[in-house]
C-alpha cells in the first residue's frame, strides 16, 4: 500500500483521496509525544533488601528524548501517566508515519506536473 510502485501505479484522484485519509486519521496533534519509553529497575543498596539478588526493585519507567548532538534527556513517567505516555509516543509515531506518505504523494503529483 505504502510501496513506490503502488503510489506511482495510482491515478491522481486516488493518491488525492489517500492523501485525505490519512489527513482524518491524523491523531490529535497537541496528543503527540516523541521519545521512547525505557524500563529501569533499581538496587537501592540498603543491606539486606531482597532487591540485592534480583534485578532490583521496579519496573520505573523514562521517557528518554534524544536531541542532535546532545545526551538524550529523560524524564520520570509515573506508573499512573504510562498508559496515557505510551499512547502519546504511539501518535507521534503514526503523525510520523502519516505526514512520510502524504509528503511521498506530494511528491509524486508533483513528478506527475499535477495540481498539489
Ligand atoms: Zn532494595
Amino acid at each position: 500500500m505504502t510501496g513506490l510502485t503502488d503510489r506511482s501505479s495510482k491515478s491522481s484522484s486516488a493518491l488525492r483521496r489517500r492523501r485525505q485519509t490519512l489527513l482524518r486519521q491524523l491523531p490529535p496533534l497537541d496528543a503527540i509525544l516523541r521519545g521512547s519509553l525505557i524500563e529501569r529497575y533499581k538496587r537501592c543498596g540498603k543491606p539486606g533488601c531482597k532487591c540485592a539478588d534480583g534485578p532490583g526493585h521496579g519496573p520505573k519507567y523514562y521517557l528518554s528524548v534524544s536531541f542532535p548532538g546532545e545526551r538524550p534527556q529523560m524524564d520520570y513517567v509515573p506508573q499512573e501517566e504510562l498508559a496515557a505516555t505510551r499512547t502519546l509516543v504511539a501518535n507521534f509515531h503514526a503523525v510520523r508515519t502519516a505526514l512520510e506518505e502524504i509528503c511521498a504523494i506530494n511528491r509524486e503529483l508533483l513528478r506527475r506536473r499535477e495540481a498539489l
